[in-house]
This record gives structure tokens, sequence and C-alpha cells, in this order.
């Protein structure tokens, strides 16, 4: 190994510290996730350099990597402790899966674009995320076989309203995670009582939209 090669051990911890701890996550097992997931491994190779930068990367087909601050957030608010089953909309690298799937019991991810799902299931069965179930669809429809979830996180933005068969597909005292908008979508967190969803604005993000027939 030559001395100008960077560990990306190093370089992820060092993420975690400048843009995670420093913006206040404070859940020790979503930071003890964020240093475990090697998160180069999910980048493309020709943007490995970059993999621990401060921002969103291309993934292809006009998709994106979220940024490191934007995973750890959603998956704080995921309020996860171990037991729970999440479905994720969205599959994209699969590293937001990989994060969810360090706390949790099962994961569930899925993903539109068919090329992306298949790169995202190889590089989550090379890593040994064995409590990982990718699946090609319409992540609008939720995954019904498998509801209810303790969490769901939509990792794409629907324009104007969060898809009723996700909101359907939440335990009680479940949490839902979404950015919802245009171009700037506000980061909206939902709690599920009964039948009662509380729904709480967080922050201003930037997501790819949802894609699929007219919602
Ligand atoms: N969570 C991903 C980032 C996702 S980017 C990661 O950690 O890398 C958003 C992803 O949502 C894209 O891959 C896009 O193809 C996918 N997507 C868009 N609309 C979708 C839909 N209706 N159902 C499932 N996936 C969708």
């Amino acid at each position: 190994m030559t001395t100008d090669m960077v560990d990306p051990r190093s370089e992820r911890l060092e993420m975690v510290e400048r843009q995670i701890v420093a913006r206040g996550i404070r859940d020790p097992l979503v930071l003890s996730a964020m240093r475990t997931v090697p998160r180069h491994e999910f980048v493309p190779e020709d943007l490995r350099d970059l993999a621990h930068d401060d921002r969103p990367l291309p993934i292809g087909h006009g998709q994106t990597i979220s940024q490191p601050y934007i995973v750890a957030l959603m998956t704080e608010l995921a309020e996860l402790r171990g037991e729970e089953s999440v479905l994720e909309v969205g599959t994209g690298s699969g590293y937001q899966a990989a994060v969810l799937a360090e706390i949790a019991a099962r994961v569930y991810t899925i993903e539109f674009v068919e090329p992306l799902l298949r790169a995202a299931a190889a590089t989550l069965a090379r890593l040994h995320y064995r409590n990982v179930v990718p699946r090609l669809g319409d992540g609008r429809l939720g995954w019904k076989e498998m509801a209810p979830f303790d969490a769901i996180l939509v990792t794409a933005a629907p324009a104007y309203r969060i898809p009723q068969d996700l909101l359907d597909q939440l335990a009680d005292g479940g949490r839902l995670v979404a950015p919802v908008g245009g171009e700037v979508q506000m980061l909206s967190l939902v709690r599920r009582r009964g039948r009662t969803f509380e729904r709480r604005d967080i922050t201003a993000v930037r997501f790819v939209p949802l894609l699929g027939a007219a919602e």
C-alpha cells in the first residue's frame, strides 16, 4: 500500500465525526451503524475517492446515493432498537438498507429501476447483509405481504403526498420518514397512533422524485 492511498475506515470514522456527530445525531446505534457500513462499497468505482464527501453522489440512471448525514438523520428518526421490521422505498445503491440492517431485525427494500436493484442486491449479498430482502417494484404500493412495518423510510420524493398504501402498512406506534414536495422537499416524520397519523416537519431536503404513474 502506498502512502497516498487513504484507508476507507479512517475516512469513514472522520465522516461520522465531522458530518454526523457534529450536526447533532446522538443515537449510539445509528452512529455505530454509520461507522460500520463500508459506504465506499456502495459508490461506483470511479467515484470512490468521493465516497465520504458531505454530499449525495450519482449511481447511474439519474439516481443518487444519499448524503451521509441525511441517511443518519432518517435512521435516527426511525427510532430503531433491534427487533424491528423496516420497509425502505428506493433501494438505490443499497447503502441506506445496509445502515438499517445493522440495527433492525429485517429490512425489506423496493427499487423501481431494475439494473439498480440488481447492483444493490449484489453488493448487499457480497457484504453478507442476510437480513435485507430487496425486490423490484413500485414502492408506492408498499409490500403488503410483509406489513405491518415498525418503520418505513421513503428515499425518493412524492410531489404532493405520502402514498396511502404506505401509511396503511405502518404498525401502530410506527414511524414513517419521507421527503414530500417538488424540487426542494420537506422531510416529514409521521407517527401512527391507532387511526391517527401525527406529522412533524423536520428539515428541507433534496431527493430525486418518486417514479411511477401520476400520483
Ligand atoms: N436509499 C438509496 C438512495 C435512493 S435514491 C441509497 O441509499 O442509495 C432514490 C431511489 O428511489 C432511486 O434508486 C430510484 O430509482 C428509486 N425509486 C424512485 N421511484 C421509486 C418507486 N416508485 N419505487 C421504488 N423505488 C423508486
